[in-house]
């Protein structure tokens, strides 16, 4: 047990999904330690408000620095935990890393008391507006992306002045307690950042204990409405980060080197297990062999074990193949792998051609290394079936001349043009989605106002001649009001 762990009463093992063995032990956290752990961190986040935006960027600024000296360490529990590649977890950690970065710094700014313009009509006032902290955040996490997904709200929550309550993913618990020991070490005996452990439940309790402003959940969308179900009760408001079928699209005059590798990118590292992962790829007909044929190359050059690892989740291995042999058998081509690829918790590449859209391969969220190709006869068709599905998370365009203009037809919250993700690593830009992929936004300064709420001051500077907000309103005030509204707003 570690300084921001509770006492529980029993616990369960995290396991190297490569090997089978014991990372490390938790406790299951009940529902009273999820209430102790919100009661203390209440106290924590009244503390934290009152240091104000440039004490908290101080503080930040440390942790910052600890993340960066520790990183190879926290990417080695990484590893352990989602059995991804090193250096995967690396990169994780430096995305990560600049975000928070960019949350402490730019906080003050975004959140910080401004003034507006009052109109003609209230000129008399002086009207203000700042971004107060909700207090205590409640951080649900899935375990792909176990510290950057999370982080998308700790960080910006903590930066907009609240503390928080974090439960990871039953599958990567100890990526959590490192993460919120590292702060601990800054923040001695401030419980600014606690660690809940456990299954669901536990983070059902989350949802249900009183004193949490607000929930952050990342994960599957069927989890997803679980926990704003939860949250209704308590009228508790929520962020909703779900999963994605996304989309990549090339028109004819893409740089189809670059797409290729982009589309196996996309849709192979992390064994697919990337929320907005490249799932479906739209290709126009006249470049469509010449793009498959370098698909073909990459993805086959891959190996399992060596460029991605196995299935965080063992059961996802089912999923895979169920989607594959769905695709085959409604008409889709195997030109890598196939249904055998999924065999094991080691997943091999597998890429379908011509499936038809009514496939679950296409129509849900598959989560493995599985990309469907299909050909489109042009730019518009590509993005009608882009658009024809329930989830809206992120998508990527390669196009040379018209990149934007395609992505802005594109009904989701986040595209690339002419690189895969990249969204995800500016810290500016809101992460979001639409549909069955969540609503509200992570990141950038909307990722900020996320974990707030603003609060509008009106202060009478000088009373006006004529007062109409008052039982002394005479008509002949009300004349002068209405005639100055048909000479102002009337034409
Ligand atoms: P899950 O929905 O299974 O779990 C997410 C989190 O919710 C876990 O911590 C889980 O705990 C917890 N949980 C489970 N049941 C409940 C409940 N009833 N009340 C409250 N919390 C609960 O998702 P995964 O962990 O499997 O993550 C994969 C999914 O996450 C994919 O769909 C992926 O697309 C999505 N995702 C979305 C991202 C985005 O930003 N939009 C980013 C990354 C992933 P436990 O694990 O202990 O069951």
């Amino acid at each position: 047990m570690t300084a921001t762990q509770a006492p529980a009463q029993a616990t369960f093992d995290s396991l190297d999904p490569r090997t089978g063995e014991v990372v490390g032990t938790h406790p299951v956290h009940d529902e009273a330690t999820v209430h102790a752990a919100v009661a203390r961190a209440s106290d924590a986040a009244q503390w934290w408000a009152d240091l104000g935006f440039e004490g908290r960027r101080g503080v930040l600024g440390e942790w910052r620095r600890a993340l960066v000296r520790r990183l190879d360490d926290l990417a080695r529990v990484v590893a352990a935990e989602t059995g991804k590649p090193f250096d995967d977890a690396r990169l994780e950690l430096v995305l990560t890393i600049d975000h928070l970065d960019w949350a402490a710094k730019h906080a003050g700014r975004v959140l910080g008391t401004r003034k507006v313009s009052s109109g003609l009509l209230m000129a008399n006032q002086a009207a203000s507006l700042h971004y107060a902290p909700l207090g205590v955040v409640g951080v649900i996490g899935p375990w792909n992306y176990p510290v950057f997904t999370p982080m998308g709200s700790i960080a910006y929550a903590l930066a907009a002045g609240n503390a928080v309550v974090f439960k990871p993913s039953e599958l990567t618990p100890g990526v959590g307690v490192a993460l919120a020991d590292s702060l601990a070490e800054i923040v001695a005996g401030r419980p600014l950042l606690q660690v809940v452990t456990g299954f669901g439940e536990t983070g059902a309790a989350l949802c249900r204990t009183p004193g949490v402003a607000k929930i952050a959940f990342t994960g599957s969308t069927a989890t997803g409405k679980r926990v704003m179900a939860a949250c209704a009760d308590r009228l508790t408001p929520v962020l909703i980060e779900c999963g994605g079928k996304d989309p990549l699209i090339v028109d004819s005059d893409a740089d189809l080197d670059a797409a290729a590798d982009a589309a196996v990118w996309g849709g192979m590292s992390n064994a697919g297990q990337t929320c907005i992962g490249v799932e479906r790829v739209y290709v126009v007909d006249d470049v469509a062999e010449a793009f498959t044929a370098k698909v073909v190359a990459k993805a086959q050059a891959l190996t399992v074990g060596t460029e991605f690892g196995p299935m965080t989740m063992p059961a996802q291995t089912d999923v895979v193949r169920r989607h594959v042999e769905d695709a085959l058998a409604k008409g889709g081509r195997a030109v890598v792998g196939g249904a055998s690829s999924a065999d094991t918790a080691f997943v091999e590449p597998v890429v379908v051609l011509d499936v038809p859209e009514d496939s679950t391969a296409v129509t849900e969220e598959t989560f493995g290394p599985l990309l469907v190709v299909n050909r489109v006869p042009d730019v518009d068709e590509a993005v009608r079936r882009a658009n024809a599905t329930g989830y809206g998370l992120g998508a990527t365009v390669f196009s040379a001349a018209r990149g934007e203009e395609i992505a802005h037809r594109l009904r989701c919250g986040m595209v690339s043009v002419n690189s895969v993700i990249s969204f995800a690593g500016i810290p500016s830009l809101p992460f979001g989605g639409v549909g069955d992929s969540g609503f509200g936004r992570i990141h950038g300064e909307d990722g900020l106002r996320e974990f707030t709420r603003p609060q509008a001051v009106a202060r009478q500077r000088f009373a006006l001649p004529i007062a109409v907000t008052s039982f002394e309103r005479t008509s002949t005030g009300m004349k002068a009001l209405l005639g100055l509204m048909r000479v102002l707003r009337g034409r």
